[in-house]
């Protein structure tokens, strides 16, 4: 009953509580909103010969926590308010099958409106840097839509340079045009101060592009990655592994950016979610 006393203590009861036989299914925060990172705890499947699920149709990878079992799921920045059907399949190691489904709320989030004057080189772009970015952009997708199929983080998310991070969803308009929302988090902080990785995992992809500058992508596992833009040197070679905490980076002003700031974002399938909830949520260890 770890997961109860963690919701109590989080000032919030369960939306969901699904019982068959001594199967429990629980979706923590009791209701959801664009950009959480939500766990949904099966409990009384210890010894699950298979265990799969999906929430709104994305399907839930599994790792152990505890006695329980738990999957990460991610609530995209611009989802849209609404009712969320999740679906958990048990076979057990007799070979008896069962089934539970139920459904999670998403409610509004409402995200500040930010405007900004950028140079026109970095709004309007010519051909040949829409090509580029466009280019850059596959990249980034292809790189993230590698789902690494074991858990590589342990115990609790750091943020990645000191401070409070801001901007997380804003919708922005760049020199009087509606843009993309801002998928990450902004950190102010001096050039050349060290960025840290926020958790384990493996250097999925680096380089240098039009928008992130000098950029680290790290890979998590189970589909969930963190990212650090903007850099002015890049300390992590691709394919490594690096623990949390250690340096991969320095803060700089590359690429977009109006100044030196790390711009931290993270990913969990193909939801951008807000990464401070990264910090708070309960990932077992
Ligand atoms: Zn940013």
């Amino acid at each position: 009953m770890r997961a109860w006393a963690l919701a109590l203590t989080l000032g919030s009861l369960p939306l969901v509580q699904a019982s068959a036989g001594v199967l429990d299914v629980r979706v923590l925060p009791a209701s959801l909103h664009p950009g959480d990172v939500a766990v949904v705890v099966v409990e009384g499947a210890p010894n699950a010969r298979e265990l799969s699920g999906t929430l709104g149709g994305q399907p839930l990878r599994f790792f152990p926590r505890g006695d329980e079992r738990a999957a990460l799921v991610g609530v995209d920045l611009e989802a849209k308010p609404g009712t969320t059907v999740w679906r958990i399949g048990v076979i057990d190691d007799g070979g008896t099958s069962r089934e539970l489904s139920g459904r999670v709320v998403t409610g509004p989030r409402r995200f500040p409106v930010e405007r900004l004057q950028l140079p026109t080189p970095m709004v309007d772009l010519d051909p040949e840097v829409a090509r580029r970015v466009e280019s850059e952009a596959a990249q980034l997708q292809a790189a993230l839509a590698t789902i690494s199929p074991e858990r590589l983080w342990r115990g609790p998310f750091t943020p990645p340079v000191p401070g409070q991070g801001h901007g997380f969803g804003s919708r922005r308009v760049i020199n009087g045009q509606p843009r993309a929302p801002h998928s990450g988090l902004d950190f102010a902080a001096v050039r050349g101060t060290p960025v840290v990785a926020s958790n384990r995992g493996r250097v999925s992809l680096t380089g240098e592009f039009f928008f992130a500058g000098r950029f680290v992508v790290l890979d998590h596992g189970l589909g969930l990655y963190t990212l650090y833009y903007h850099l002015d040197r890049v300390d992590a070679a691709e394919g490594a592994m690096v623990e949390r905490g250690d340096v991969i980076g320095a803060v700089g002003a590359t690429g977009r950016a109006t100044g030196p700031h790390l711009h931290w974002a993270a990913r969990l399938g193909s939801a951008r979610v807000d990464p401070s909830t990264l910090l708070s949520v309960s990932l077992g260890d």
